[in-house]
Formats: structure tokens, C-alpha cells, sequence
């Protein structure tokens, strides 16, 4: 049997860091800085009518109280572009300081143009590169939202969706591969003609005088392999900020799972400053659920702390009832009903971990590297559930209230752990 060598000691895994710019994304005092040393940050997009503005606004409002630290809001026409002031008025007057980005496609230039309260209203443009205009319109429609960005000290995302990359640039690259002695695969070059698309339209809006560092890039793909092959190049070749997500993930499962693990990928690698997860919701589903997965994502590489962690065993056939499963969800969902509140009282409250394990097994031992654990009786086990906290045993729960009571145990843990002292409170 192999054996490690005395000091072969294992250094454990964490995300690499990549320096990037770093971007100020403003809605009056309300600042989210993107790149440099800010926390990789959490964005989403709206998917009601932006001419509703009552109906946006309220999106708006449920994405930035799940945690959305920017919300993009589609653009599209003179009555969308009239609504944005509206939406941005609904949303102060609600407390709501989010900020804004307007996502342009074709008509950007005219709607920013004859829009100024639009333009004034949203903190952040997205433009893509591939949906500004052809020929000689594309540089000046692209040139003029630059300027209006510029003037108005906003700051812009580049991004080229694989959907919409232009096709003038592709055509040009694909043609000029041809002529090689020994052209690249088609793949190669439509990933080279995606990161140059974007890399080069920066350095234009540069020379109009928008400043590096009001630039963010993305180049989205909708394959896994296909979107870190991209970013890793683009990483290297650029120090703008980098937004990352996988454009059309999908629904359910396979779109959580998707960008998962397309993200991680380059997360762990210190690659991207700011994440949306392009979820399609599932009838019924809210909207908030691709803020939930983003958060998930960023808490469970070690990157950001949202919420207190619950460490579930996910059961067997030693449990024959659900008891610990209930008791996983009760506790699950009560920390973070009550995270609104106790991010205020408890400072750090969002690092607390807490295990919820169904037998002896495993139970005991999780429960020990938990803040606070309960292992909960497997099918033959003594009807009893010892209480870890600190990774000792404090106590053993037992009848029909161990969920009570357990859930209570937590609530004081928390008070005495995180309630800030007289001392820390007046220093
Ligand atoms: S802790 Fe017990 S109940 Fe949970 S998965 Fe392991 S053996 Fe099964």
C-alpha cells in the first residue's frame, strides 16, 4: 500500500488570484466596485417587459434582495428606454440602490441618443460587439454609446456573445485561415475571432476616451470547454475586468450544473470578476433562483460568504424516516430567512457551519468539525441526538421536540458567538 512520505503534506486547494482592473459601477453613494480586490460579484437580468416599469421595478427589487449586486434590464425600444428613469425613480423611492445596466442591441446608439434621462438613469452599458451595426455603421453607432459612456463617466461591458459574434470579423478571420499553409480548425479561429472581437473593440472605445478601467469584458459561449478555452485566453491576453457566465445554460439541473461547473472551472483559477448564471426558470420558478445558484457557487469555492452553511449527510438506508431530512430543511430555511436580519445584528454570522447528520456514522465526526451539529438517530440507534458544539458534546436531544429544540440551540449559539460585545458596540 502506497504511504505518504512524513512531510508530504498536503497544501489545501484554493483560487488562484488574477489582478485585473478595477471598475466603479455608481448609482448615486451607492458604489460596487468589479475587478482589482473587490469580491467577485453577483449579477442577474430581468425578464419582464422593461415598458412595465412597475412590474420591472419590482423584479429589480426581488433580484437585489436575493443578492444581485447589479441588475440588467433589457433596452430595446424608445418606449423600453422612455421606462428606465421611471423604473430607476420606483426603485429609490423603495430604498433600492441598486445599479442599473441597460442591455443595448442594434438601436443603443439612438435610444442612448434621444434617451438622456436613460442614459443618465443606468449605471452601466452593455454593448455587443456583433449587434451595433455592419459595415461603416458599426465603429460610429458603436463610437457614439462609447462617447455617451464616456461623458457621462459610466462603465461599459463589452460582450460578445458566440450567438451574435460578428460575422464580418469572422468571415474576414476564417478566410484569411484559409490561405495558411496549414490552417487552424474552424473552432480555433472562431474562438480567436470571439476574443478579438472583444479585445479589439476595447481598445477602440479606449481611444474615444472611455478610461480602461470602465471595462468589463465577456465573451460567452454556451459549451463548458468551449467558454474556458475562451476565457483562459482572454485572461491572458487582457487585464480588463472579465464578467463570466454561461450564456444559455438551461433549464433545471442541467443549467445549474452547466454553469457550475463552467464557472468553478475558472473561478478556481482566478479568472472572472463578476458571475451571472443564465438560468431559464422552470414554470413557477422565481426569478431569484439563478441569484441563489450564483451565491451557492461563489460560498461553496470559498470565495464569498452569503449565508451560514448547512453540511447534510444526504441519507441511506440507516434512516428509514425523514426526520433528518425535515430537520436539514427547517434548519436550511430558517438561516436564511433570517440572514436579512441577523447580517446587521451578527457580524460574521454568515461563516457559522452547521451539520444535520442522519446516523452514528459519519455523524459524530461531521458534526465535530460543524460550529454547532446534531447527529440524529439511524434506524436501531438509541432514540437519542447528541449535540456538538465547538467540536465538543454538549448535550443530547431527545422526543418529539428535537427540532425545537435544536433550532433554538443555533439561535443562542449565534447571540453568544456573533452579538457584538458592549465594547466591540461603543468602540
Ligand atoms: S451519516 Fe449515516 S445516514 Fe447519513 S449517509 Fe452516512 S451512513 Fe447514511
Amino acid at each position: 500500500m502506497a504511504t505518504l512520505d512524513a512531510d508530504d503534506f498536503i497544501v489545501p486547494a484554493a483560487p488562484a488570484a488574477r489582478r485585473s482592473r478595477q471598475a466603479a459601477v455608481r448609482w448615486q453613494d451607492h458604489v460596487v466596485t468589479i475587478g482589482g480586490d473587490a469580491p467577485v460579484r453577483v449579477q442577474s437580468m430581468t425578464n419582464t417587459d422593461t415598458v412595465d416599469a412597475i412590474g420591472t421595478a419590482i423584479q429589480v427589487k426581488e433580484l437585489a434582495h436575493a443578492g444581485s449586486e447589479l441588475v440588467r434590464i433589457t433596452v430595446n425600444t424608445p418606449e423600453a428606454a422612455a421606462a428606465v428613469p421611471y423604473i430607476r425613480e420606483q426603485l429609490d423611492r423603495m430604498g433600492v440602490q441598486v445599479p442599473l445596466v441597460g442591455d443595448f442591441h442594434y438601436n443603443g446608439h439612438r435610444l442612448l441618443a434621444d434617451h438622456p434621462a436613460c442614459a443618465e438613469a443606468l449605471s452601466k452599458y452593455r454593448i455587443n460587439p456583433g449587434n451595433v451595426g455592419k459595415g461603416d455603421k458599426r465603429d460610429r453607432q458603436f463610437g457614439q454609446m462609447v462617447e455617451i459612456a464616456a461623458k457621462l463617466d459610466k462603465v461599459v461591458r463589452i460582450g460578445v456573445n458566440w450567438g451574435s459574434l460578428d460575422q464580418e470579423l469572422l468571415a474576414q478571420m476564417m478566410d484569411e485561415n484559409g490561405r495558411r499553409a496549414e490552417p487552424h480548425e474552424p473552432q480555433q479561429v472562431m474562438y480567436r475571432a470571439i476574443i478579438t472581437s472583444a479585445i479589439e473593440s476595447a481598445r477602440f472605445a479606449e481611444e474615444i476616451g472611455l478610461a480602461a478601467d470602465s471595462i468589463i469584458l465577456s465573451c460567452k459561449m454556451s459549451g463548458v470547454q468551449d467558454l474556458v478555452s475562451v476565457y483562459r485566453a482572454l485572461a491572458r491576453r487582457c487585464d480588463y475586468a472579465l464578467h463570466l457566465g454561461l450564456t444559455e445554460a438551461g433549464m433545471g439541473t442541467k443549467g445549474t450544473v452547466a454553469s457550475t461547473a463552467a464557472l468553478a472551472l475558472l473561478l478556481q483559477e482566478g479568472i472572472g470578476d463578476t458571475i451571472r448564471v443564465s438560468l431559464t426558470p422552470q414554470p413557477g420558478e422565481p426569478r431569484t433562483q439563478e441569484v441563489v445558484i450564483a451565491r451557492e457557487i461563489l460560498q461553496s469555492l470559498g470565495l464569498r460568504s452569503f449565508n451560514p452553511s448547512v453540511t447534510a449527510c444526504p441519507g441511506c438506508g440507516r434512516t428509514t424516516s425523514t426526520t433528518f431530512q425535515e430537520l436539514a430543511k427547517q434548519i436550511d430555511d430558517y438561516l436564511r430567512a433570517q440572514m436579512p436580519v441577523w447580517i446587521e445584528r451578527y457580524p460574521g454570522v454568515e461563516k457559522l457551519k452547521v451539520a444535520v447528520m442522519g446516523c452514528i456514522v459519519n455523524g459524530p465526526g461531521e458534526s465535530k468539525h460543524a460550529d454547532i451539529g446534531i447527529s440524529l438517530p439511524g434506524t436501531g440507534e438509541a432514540p437519542a441526538a447528541p449535540v456538538f458544539i465547538d467540536g465538543e458534546k454538549a448535550l443530547t436531544l431527545r422526543g418529539a421536540g428535537i427540532a425545537t429544540e435544536f433550532q433554538a440551540l443555533v439561535e443562542t449559539y449565534i447571540e453568544k458567538r456573533f452579538a457584538p460585545t458592549t465594547a466591540s458596540r461603543d468602540g
